[in-house]
């Protein structure tokens, strides 16, 4: 499934960095951008959540979606202060019904209505900041003129949406992304690329890279650690990491890698400095591939 079962967000630096690691290799690519609003909740409501709300926030979306029956949801959404990474960015996303599929989609928190929230100003302008972000680190990764890519929702009169509301305007979204790509420049994405560690965005691949991102996150594989063996110390991590991230036991493989990779990341990038809490070890065995 697209959707991440624990979303991740991202500082708008972050956030680049983690992209110009993607290698979208899973078959898909967006040919383009959708800009959107959440409309409800507004900035407002939004703010008024507090810090704890915003974090439940993420999944808590992710679950309304699934509950319309849609395959994914949109991409990531932007809030003041972090860019959240709701659904796998290398698979299509559902957000529009006119191109659903080719597209990459973006969520701004907000509506940005006559008489809603500004977006020129305030916490307003921080969601339009970090919007720009994303969308100048796509063009950047995917080499794209903004100006030929984007687009907002309300361009799909069958969907009848006003999204991403009156005050969004694209001349003034575009000349934001042309200043931030202008401001990055050749030399600063080589700097980007080169410094772009590894562990950023580790591709999960092995039973040895699962093994090697537990241990990084404080679960024990064994004394025998990476060794690429399926022994029980190893199910019993994978166990202990399921159930800290409201994995169901032996689930979906490709979601347990997802978060696995999401939390690595999280680690690479300082973000859980210290590392885990250490694994409880009860439960169902589960197995890496289950059938
Ligand atoms: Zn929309």
């Amino acid at each position: 499934m697209p959707f991440c079962t624990h979303p991740t967000h991202f500082t708008a630096a972050e956030f680049r960095i983690a992209v110009s690691g993607l290698k979208y290799a899973k078959g898909w690519k967006p040919a383009s951008i959708t800009l959107h609003n959440t409309g409800v909740p507004s900035l407002a409501q939004w703010m008024a959540m507090g810090a704890t709300a915003q974090e439940r926030w993420g999944g808590a979306l992710n679950n309304y979606y699934r509950g319309l029956g849609w395959h994914a949801g949109p991409h990531v959404v932007c809030c003041p202060d972090y860019i959240w990474m709701l659904c796998d960015p290398e698979q299509d996303g559902v957000s529009v019904s006119c191109w659903n599929h080719e597209t990459f989609a973006v969520e701004m928190v907000g509506n940005f209505e006559t008489g809603g929230d500004e977006f020129g100003w305030g916490p307003g302008a921080k969601v339009r900041d970090n919007a720009v972000t994303v969308l100048a680190t796509l063009c950047e990764k995917f080499g794209w003129d903004i100006a030929r890519v984007l687009r907002f929702h309300r361009e799909c009169a069958r969907d009848r949406h006003a999204c991403p509301g009156s005050r969004v305007s694209k001349a003034d979204i575009v000349q934001r992304v042309d200043a931030v790509l202008e401001g990055w420049g050749e030399p600063r994405r080589a700097m980007v690329a080169a410094a772009t560690p590894a562990a950023a965005t580790p591709a999960i691949a092995s039973t040895t890279d699962v093994q090697r991102a537990l241990i990084a996150l404080g679960y024990s594989c064994g004394p025998a650690g990476a060794d690429g063996d399926e022994g029980p110390m190893t199910l019993a991590a994978v166990r202990a990491f399921r159930a800290d991230h409201n994995l169901s036991p032996g689930g979906d493989d490709a979601a347990f890698r997802m978060v696995l990779a999401g939390a690595h990341a999280d680690v690479a990038i300082g973000r859980l400095a210290g590392g885990a809490k250490p694994p409880a070890s009860t439960g169902a065995a589960v197995r890496f591939n289950p059938a």
